[in-house]
């Protein structure tokens, strides 16, 4: 996706803003999240993107694994999708926040799910992601008339419901 013609549609965390108004200014260093919802949705973003510096650098360091950037370059064929937030950030002390949020993504166009409640800690001034538990839930298909997947906004039979 170009950036110009990116300007003109939601961001990709799904908000209702631009790319350019959400997401870019914290992937681009100009900005650091406000709270672990912001980081949450320019994590989002920047894996749709496959921007691995960003990931990296928004993992903890007391939890980032040493070969986080490898592991994320080997995940390159996940194409990442949508995201829902299902909860306003939750916490006990103001330095660390959980957020729960199912997302889509899709390997070999085949979807799956990942449902998780992701720990924030907010150290310095910045968020980091630290840890996360995850949900079984299991993916359920659009009907033929929804949204596809793969966030198209074609109704799923006439986009990868053809290919089914
Ligand atoms: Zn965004
Ligand atoms: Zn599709």
């Amino acid at each position: 996706m170009t950036r110009s013609e990116d300007a003109y549609h939601d961001c990709h965390c799904g908000s209702n803003t631009t790319y350019q108004r959400c997401c870019e200014p914290l992937h681009l260093g100009l900005l650091t999240a406000r709270n672990a919802e912001q980081l949450m949705r320019a994590r989002f973003s920047a894996y749709k993107l496959k921007i691995n510096s960003y990931l990296v650098q928004t993992h903890h360091p007391a939890k980032r694994p040493p070969d986080l950037l490898a592991s994320l370059k080997a995940q390159s064929d996940i194409e990442w999708h949508s995201l829902d937030i299902l909860n306003k950030p939750t916490s006990k002390n103001i330095n660390e926040a959980f957020v729960e949020f199912k997302a889509v993504f899709s390997q070999k166009n085949c979807p799956g799910m990942l449902h998780e409640q992701s720990r924030f800690l907010s150290e310095n001034g910045a968020w980091y992601y630290i840890d996360g538990i995850h949900h079984d839930s299991p993916y359920v298909f659009p009907t033929r008339n929804e949204p596809c997947w793969c966030g198209s906004r074609q109704k799923f039979k006439k986009c990868h419901g053809l290919k089914r």
